[in-house]
């Protein structure tokens, strides 16, 4: 929640930039994956606001294939 606070609600996804006031459309997305690190896990620095399509598009698929 801090997350969203701090982007204003809007996707941080280049070229994206939705701005919403629905938080169930808006994720706090870890840019470097947690995996169960509590530091990496809290730290805002690390924490970026996507809204749900990119993080359920474009970013899974870079994670998933797109190493190019
Ligand atoms: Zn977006």
């Amino acid at each position: 929640m801090e997350t969203l606070k701090r982007d204003r609600f809007t996707c941080q996804w280049p070229g994206c930039g939705l701005m919403t006031g629905d938080t169930s459309q808006l994720v706090a997305d870890h840019r470097e994956p947690h995996r169960g690190n509590e530091r990496l896990f809290w730290d805002l620095a690390n924490l970026q606001t996507l809204c749900k399509p990119c993080h359920d598009g474009p970013k899974a698929k870079l994670e998933a294939r797109y190493g190019a």
